[in-house]
């Protein structure tokens, strides 16, 4: 599927749309979730135009995958989550759940988190 470049998440890139800003460099852009599921709930995104881990993992340079790791790990710290323990997640698709057709590393602490994945009635 070819990449939505008016996704919610390619807007805020663009600046055309706020964003509650925590880190930025050049590779990616950190953002509070706009509607926290835990204390502490960032998005971390890449800058380019990949639709989830998919066609991440399969094109996107290495440098481009060290720059989203790295900020990943850089914007717990900042958040004061590492050292009590934290969660990163992405949603990948339909079964995955993924709502914004731009990759993104969710980025959960602040509490307890429980169980890894909600288990079925
Ligand atoms: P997904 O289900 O795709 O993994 O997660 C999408 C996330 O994006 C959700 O947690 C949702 O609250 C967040 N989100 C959706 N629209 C916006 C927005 O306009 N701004 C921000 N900061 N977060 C958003």
């Amino acid at each position: 599927m070819a990449y939505d470049s008016n996704n919610i998440f390619a807007r805020i890139l663009r600046g055309e749309i706020p964003c509650r800003k925590v880190h930025e460099d050049e590779y990616s852009l950190a953002f509070h979730d706009i509607n926290p599921q835990a204390p502490v709930h960032i998005l971390v995104i890449p800058k380019g135009a990949y639709e989830s881990f998919n066609d991440f993992a399969a094109t996107a340079s290495d440098a481009e995958m060290a720059g989203l790791v790295r900020a990943v790990g850089k914007v717990a710290a900042m958040a004061g989550v590492a050292e009590d323990g934290w969660r990163l997640l992405s949603n990948v698709g339909e079964n995955g759940h993924q709502e914004v057709p731009h990759l993104h590393i969710h980025i959960f602490g602040g509490r307890p988190l429980g169980a890894m994945i909600a288990r079925q009635p």
